[in-house]
């Protein structure tokens, strides 16, 4: 089947004898057993969930791999791969990473004993040079956020697996349906599925899914230890929301190349980072293993303050620190999303003070223009004046 008849066409409740079309949510912690020497396939639901195991299984056939598994968050599903890990290990990690990885990876030295080190993942040759004998984790998004720079994912697990290291690529700002990294190759594929996978701006949660066996019980065993799986009502929330994953990405990802162009042609506007820009620097490699660009762009003005003025004065862009959802959003990095990144790793990925990123929903695109072209005058304005 085509992506878009996977996307609704699976066993929505396996072994139901009632056959419902949508996932009944099991809002139970525990599952009585027929006797205490036969425990029946669910027992309890840190362990597993009906519910869950649906939304497990479709995120998994989404993202071609094996096994998937559903956390409470994406900072959960990331913890959860860095638990793979063993003191004295090392993740080489981007440069240019979502503000809380670096957040997290900054506490794993002191608190774990596994060390972290960033290089430039676009500079493939240069990236290879820094992994070292304990590098046991390569950790890349691609393409990255907020700069939107694009890392040649089937170079990167050469590279990883020349080495005898895992490769782990979060793909939230690609979705299963633009971008699949374990037919790349990759190892571990993970999402904030916050964003496209629930797109609704109603879920926190986060998804790991993997093609290999053994990589897959310890997945488990993390999960189950540590109990950071999503609960019943969020899975369901989830299900319902990837349903219309296609029909979402395909109108979000048309704004997102209309008001690029719109951008890029007005003089208000510095730079523009979109991957689907044919003069953006990584467009080719994003041909080559993607099949869009997202729905995710940012640009600069020359000025932070005008910057945030622009922000201030979108009627229709809400400003908040998440993207992919089907309302538009607004935010400005450097102060929101990244504001984690210590400033020593801001100067080496170079994210521009003034950098505003934009996440186009499902409205309108000539109200989206409209209401941008108003921003960009009314903040102008203020600053000319003041
Ligand atoms: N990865 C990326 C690229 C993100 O942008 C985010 C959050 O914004 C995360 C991971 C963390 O996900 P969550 O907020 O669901 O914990």
């Amino acid at each position: 089947m085509k992506f878009a008849s996977r996307l609704v066409q699976f066993d929505s409740a396996p072994g139901d004898p009632f056959h419902p079309i949508a996932t009944p949510i099991y809002q139970t912690a525990t599952f009585a057993q027929d006797d205490v020497d036969h425990p029946g396939e669910y027992g309890y639901s840190r362990s597993g969930n009906p519910t869950r195991a649906v939304l497990e299984r479709q995120i998994a056939s989404l993202e071609n791999g094996e096994r998937g598994f559903c956390f409470s968050s994406g900072m959960a599903a990331i913890t959860t791969v860095t638990r793979l890990l063993h003191t004295g290990d090392e993740i080489l990690a981007d440069t240019d990473l979502y503000g809380g990885t670096c957040r997290l990876f900054g506490i794993l030295p002191e608190r774990t004993g596994i060390q972290v080190r960033y290089a430039d993942a676009c500079d493939p040759e240069r990236f290879a040079q820094q992994l070292g004998p304990n590098t046991k984790l390569v950790y890349v998004e691609s393409p990255t956020n907020p700069l939107f720079r694009i890392v040649d994912l089937r170079r990167m697990a050469a590279i990883a697996h020349g080495h005898g290291a895992l490769l782990c690529v979060d793909n939230s700002t690609m979705s299963p349906y633009l971008q699949n990294p374990l037919d790349l190759g990759i190892d571990i594929v993970l999402h904030s599925a916050t964003k496209y996978l629930s797109g609704h701006h109603d879920v926190t949660a986060g998804a790991i899914v993997v093609k290999d066996a053994a990589l897959a019980s310890q997945i488990h065993f993390v999960q189950n230890s540590e109990g950071t799986a999503l609960g019943p009502f969020d899975c369901f929330l989830l299900l319902r929301g990837m349903k219309t994953l296609k029909l979402r990405m395909d109108c979000q990802q048309r704004n997102a190349e209309t008001v690029a162009r719109f951008l890029c042609g007005d003089k208000r506007v510095q730079h523009v980072y979109y991957p689907g820009l044919k003069d953006s620097c990584g467009y080719d490699l994003q041909c080559r293993q993607a099949r869009g660009a997202g729905s995710v762009l940012s640009f600069t003005t020359g000025s932070v303050p005008l910057s945030k003025a622009i922000a201030a004065a979108t009627r229709l862009f809400h400003i908040t620190v998440s993207f992919g959802s089907i309302s538009s959003s607004i935010s400005l990095p450097g102060r929101m999303s990244h504001a984690s990144v210590p400033a020593e790793q801001l100067r080496l990925r170079n994210l521009p003070p003034d950098l505003l990123r934009i996440s186009m929903g499902i409205e309108d695109e000539e109200d989206l223009i409209a209401d941008l072209d108003q921003a960009l005058s009314v903040a102008s304005q203020a600053a000319v004046s003041t």
